[in-house]
């Protein structure tokens, strides 16, 4: 491993990995290094991504959407048509919204390899451990590098060294894979029996589907949850991986010192519907290209701050303060059952994918 770089980046998720990629192109010399043995296994996410159309409309500020996506083919299980979403009660709500489902261990590999090739240099299999200053421990010893890029998910010990906040409000998540034939629909079920305070999904993939929930309140364990609403529906329970999703919209500083955040770390979700793969790679590809500025051409790192908010500071903030919103009728049943109702298909739309933020009429 190397000695000496311009900048670690740490954790090859989609937000690293990106970073790591763009500001190699660059021509930094990056090294990238993530804990897990083999680069996204085990899988713990629903392996949805929207279409660049419906990212653009959901991010209309965002840079880079259509050099990042559409995804590669090689790693498409199956092209999403819409929702079906199901009621406390069992009223249904149908929606069209286009975009795909993946193999996301694939698709981590994918993206990891593409900063390979760029000229990052991938460590697996290494643990960071602690940071001083320019000096950065990991279980394979200690890296010096004048950028330290924090990319280590929702539980971000990177962001910790620093002094900085990782999200407020971590949402406990759980999934798993269940074999069969499931249609071109994402399917989502509310219910506080189901899944307090959140929402149980079934999402088609190729002979199988990618079935899982979050909640709120993690009172029962969201793996017993799971395994509860698997077998209500008559699925046969896979081994299941639970996690967390930040949801209370991005941290307030994402750069300290030689130090920024980026992706799940950073709170880059859209904390309406849990989805964090785009908003990931989006932010680390403006990392990734601010990190050069700043090494090549002595642009200061605080213009990453300021780039990622004009991109999409909004719209997070928009979904984030929408989910607060939502948390006070997902409590109840009843008020769910009843806004569920007044919204219809067109206003659930909007919640669930554009944060409530939506003014016009949008395709239903
Ligand atoms: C159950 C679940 C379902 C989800 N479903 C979807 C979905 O369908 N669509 C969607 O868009 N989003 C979904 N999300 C959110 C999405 O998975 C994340 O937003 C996305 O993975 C963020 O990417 P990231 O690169 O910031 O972090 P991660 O993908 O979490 O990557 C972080 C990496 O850092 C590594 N790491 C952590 N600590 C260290 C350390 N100390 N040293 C070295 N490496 C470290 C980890 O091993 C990991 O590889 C889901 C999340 C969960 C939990």
């Amino acid at each position: 491993m190397l000695k000496r770089c311009d900048v670690i980046v740490v954790g090859a998720g989609p937000a690293g990995s990106t970073a790591a990629r763009y500001a190699a192109e660059e021509g930094t010399a990056v090294l990238l290094i993530d804990k897990r043995k083999e680069i996204g296994v085990p899988v713990c996410c629903g392996e949805f991504n929207p279409t660049p159309a419906v990212l653009a409309e959901a991010l209309p500020n965002a840079p880079g959407i259509d050099e990042l996506f559409p995804v590669d083919p090689g790693v498409v299980q199956r092209a999403i048509r819409g929702f079906v979403v199901t009621s406390p009660k069992g009223r249904e709500y149908e929606f069209d919204l286009d975009g795909c489902t993946v193999n996301r261990d694939a698709f981590d590999r994918h993206l990891a390899d593409a900063a390979v090739r760029a000229g990052a240099v991938l460590s697996s299999d290494t643990k960071f451990l602690g940071r001083e200053g320019r000096r950065v421990a990991t279980s394979l010893g200690e890296v010096e590098a004048d950028v330290v890029v924090a990319a280590d998910g929702p539980l971000s010990s990177v962001c910790r060294s620093a002094g900085m906040e990782h999200s407020a409000v971590l949402a406990p998540a759980a999934t798993c894979r269940v074999d069969g034939e499931f249609g071109d629909r994402l399917r989502l079920f509310f219910g506080n029996r189901i899944a307090p305070g959140g929402y149980a999904w079934v999402f088609p993939k190729r002979g199988c589907a990618n079935v899982g929930l979050g909640v709120q309140r993690p009172a029962p364990p969201v793996p017993v949850l799971l395994k509860s609403f698997l077998s209500q529906r008559g699925f046969a329970a896979g081994d299941i991986q639970a996690g967390f999703v930040p949801v209370s919209g991005p941290i307030p500083e994402t750069v300290r010192g030689n130090v920024l955040a980026v992706g799940d770390a950073a709170g880059h979700v859209v904390a309406s519907n849990g989805g964090g793969i785009a908003t990931a790679m989006i932010c680390g590809r403006i990392a990734g290209l601010a990190v050069a500025d700043h090494l090549l051409r002595g642009e200061p790192l605080r213009a990453y701050e300021r780039e990622w908010r004009s991109a999409m500071g909004r719209e997070l903030l928009a979904a984030a303060r929408t989910k607060r919103i939502a948390d006070r009728i997902l409590g109840s049943d009843l008020l769910l059952e009843r806004m569920m109702g007044l919204l219809g298909s067109r206003g659930i739309r909007n919640v669930i994918v554009f944060g409530g933020r939506l003014r016009r009429p949008c395709r239903a």
